[in-house]
């Protein structure tokens, strides 16, 4: 049997980075940066004021003005935000300037609204104005040709804010990994259909296809194929073909165990095939396989929904986040101690579905073992890592979890 970490480094090594490439801002969120990226321009772009109020000359405003000492001067110009002329502030005038707006030649301050009658032919001033005060200043905020954001970093709705105000319409990005997912099972129904007796409902596809996206990948498709060699061999080619731009990972769930209608195996799992079929010593997630069809790795994980969705925790996700250069390739792995007394096979890691009291530093381990125990999974927040070599684990020990929710 293959080890956890064996297999981990089969599948890490069947997932390669694409190339960088620029895509819209829109496109980027979550992404990493794949250059540098120098400022095309400064910010702010212009002189401009940071209050609704009025541009002035400070020196026309004596030392003193006040409520009881007003200054009037004639309104020259009304400047809203947008206004694209060039202004410039005649000595002994005032202009009406909205927040945002250009700073007209000559006016060193910008009395705000707050300290005036908010008149428009005159204003009375009420307050004394010091030279630059509520001015923002061209290139205060970014020079020109300075590095704002770096290669390696997260696009966050700030970092997209930025670059859009420097007018810069792409960026140059680590793409997201283009994923198919594919469950197989002639028993699988899709919801809105009524079940037959024998049948399920498909969840595995749905649940998986959310796990990529949850990693940072995309999802070109999340079809099911029936359990059928050439059915399933036809759909595969059929939804890798359909996708043209490119899918750089195929994922399959079911038919790899020792059933005897294991369709993924038998369609792929030929001498002359390049799929791999392994035992691995886990609990769940035992049956495991990676490989290629074609050029596409693919990674076949087993049926049943928790060693699925713990097999892609395990192997596929941390190797996809690292496809993607994105940070927290691995869930945070925590020391908790466990509030009751556990048993694990021999010679298999096992990882129970837990909830885990970070405040508390103890962990409670959720539901039966069993992979098919969907509901509990659902309700966990870790998965309680117990090594090969220990088959008990009691009572207030102290046992590996890792975080779902990092
Ligand atoms: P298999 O690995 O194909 O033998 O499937 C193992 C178990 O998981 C069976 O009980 C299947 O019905 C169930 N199963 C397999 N694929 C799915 C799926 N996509 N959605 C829900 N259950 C599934
Ligand atoms: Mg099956």
């Amino acid at each position: 049997m293959r080890t956890v970490e064996e297999h981990q480094r089969v599948v890490a090594g069947l997932i390669t980075m694409r190339p960088a490439m620029a895509l819209p801002l829109s496109e980027t969120l979550g992404l990493v940066l794949a250059a540098d990226v120098a400022a095309p321009m400064s910010l702010p772009v212009f002189d401009n004021s940071a209050m609704d109020g009025y541009a002035v000359l400070a020196s026309d405003i004596p030392v003193g003005t006040s409520a009881e000492h007003p200054v009037t001067l004639p309104v020259a110009e009304d400047i809203p935000a947008g206004r694209t002329d060039a202004l410039t502030l005649k000595p002994g005038t005032a202009h009406r300037i909205m927040t945002g707006a250009p700073l007209p030649d000559g006016a060193t301050a910008v009395v705000p609204v707050e300290l005036t009658d908010a008149g428009t032919d005159t204003v009375e001033i009420r307050g004394t104005a010091t030279e630059g005060q509520h001015l923002r200043r061209a290139g205060e905020d970014v020079t020109a040709g300075t590095t704002v954001l770096r290669a390696g970093q997260v696009i966050t709705p700030a970092a997209l804010g930025l670059a859009a105000a420097l007018g810069l319409g792409e960026l140059s990005v680590r793409p997201r990994q283009r994923v198919l997912v594919m469950s197989t099972g002639t028993e699988l129904v899709s919801s809105g259909t009524a079940l037959e007796p024998g049948q399920i409902y498909e969840s595995n596809a749905v649940m998986l296809a959310a796990a990529v996206r949850d990693a940072g990948g995309e999802v070109v498709a999340a079809p099911m194929a029936g359990d059928d060699v050439e059915e399933f061999r036809a759909a595969l080619a059929a939804h890798v073909g359909a996708h043209k731009a490119g899918v750089d990972l195929i994922i399959t769930t079911g038919g790899v165990s020792a059933g005897a209608y294991e369709v993924v195996k038998d369609a792929l799992g030929g001498d002359d095939q390049s799929v791999e079929f392994v035992k691995v010593a886990m609990q769940p997630g035992m049956p495991q396989g990676a490989g290629h069809v074609g050029a596409v790795p693919i990674i076949t994980l087993p049926g049943n929904p928790v060693s699925a969705l713990v097999s892609f925790e395990v192997f596929i996700r941390p190797a996809l986040r690292a496809a993607m250069a994105l940070p927290r390739t691995h869930r945070p792995v925590r020391a908790a101690v466990v509030t009751e007394q556990l048993t694990s096979p021999h010679g298999k890691r096992q990882f129970r579905r837990g909830v885990l009291d970070a405040e508390a530093g103890t962990v409670t381990s959720y539901g039966p073992p069993a992979s098919h125990h969907l509901r509990w999974l659902a309700s966990a927040n870790c998965l309680v890592e117990i090594p090969e070599d220990v088959a008990e684990v009691d009572a207030g020990a102290t046992v590996r979890v890792w975080d779902l929710s990092g």
